[in-house]
């Protein structure tokens, strides 16, 4: 777990990621108001990258390590960190959405997995546990607690429903840089790891497999799917931490 350099943001800079989230909210909003079978993942990529433009804002992901998209679009099996291509959305499939954004040289991150028509009744539970593991999440995320209160309301709330949450891939703080200290895990024991301050910022991002929790990458380096095959899902705000609740960004 990499936590040395937690940084606290000052005002100033909560102020640029409260506006950063609000705008980041707006994005994810309309790509998920909009979205349809019939349509292609590459599709949600080229209007999210309208909807970038026309509210002055970089993709985060475009070029990170080589990404080639402007965002994620998983779908399935997909875990996260799909390149939108030419896959047609069907009904029954579930579609993860993960758009990161600069505005000010300030970065937001969030992700949500959207149901097309009426999906079946597990994937359906798996949706709305997946969810809810966030707001567990959310709920430990306060100044006082230690980070892996976090963790393990996640994983906790995520086991007791019989589905697992993946360990490859972590939450993370966010700010200056897409990616800042601490990583967080959505597993491992709680009052572990630092002690969570009054204006850090955190991007708590819950993936949660039907399944086992174990993934792969494809052979495109990137598209990160389960390995057994089956579902799963990714939700993701990026909260300021408070004496009080949790002031949630992206929402
Ligand atoms: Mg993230």
């Amino acid at each position: 777990m990499k936590t040395n350099h937690i940084r606290i943001k000052d005002l100033q800079e909560v102020d640029i990621l409260r506006k950063a989230g609000k705008i980041l909210s707006l994005i994810i909003g309309q790509i998920k108001g909009s979205l349809t079978a019939g349509m292609t993942t590459k599709d949600i990529d080229t209007q999210a990258q309208a909807l970038m433009q026309q509210y002055g804002v970089k993709p985060a992901f475009k070029g990170y390590r080589g990404f080639p998209a402007n965002i994620c679009v998983s779908v399935n099996e997909g875990v996260v960190h799909g390149i939108p291509n030419g896959r047609i959305i069907r009904n029954g499939d579930i579609v993860s959405v993960d758009v990161g954004i600069i505005y000010d040289d300030y970065y937001s991150d969030t992700a949500v997995t959207i149901p097309i028509g009426p999906v079946n009744p597990q994937i359906q539970k798996l949706l709305e546990v997946s969810e809810a593991a966030l707001y567990k999440g959310i709920e430990q995320a306060r100044a006082g607690q230690h980070l892996s209160d976090i963790s393990y309301a996640v994983q906790s709330y995520v086991q007791m429903h019989g589905f697992s949450v993946v360990r490859d891939f972590v939450g993370h703080g966010i700010g200056r840089q897409l990616h800042e200290d601490p990583e967080i895990p959505n597993y491992g024991s709680p009052h572990q790891g630092p002690v969570l301050k009054e204006g850090m910022v955190l991007a708590i991002e819950p993936m949660v497999n039907m399944g086992g929790h174990r993934t792969k990458v494809l052979s495109d380096g990137w598209t990160v799917v389960t390995e057994d095959g089956k579902p799963s899902v990714h939700f993701e705000h990026c909260v300021l931490i408070t004496f009080k609740e949790a002031e949630i960004l992206t929402r």
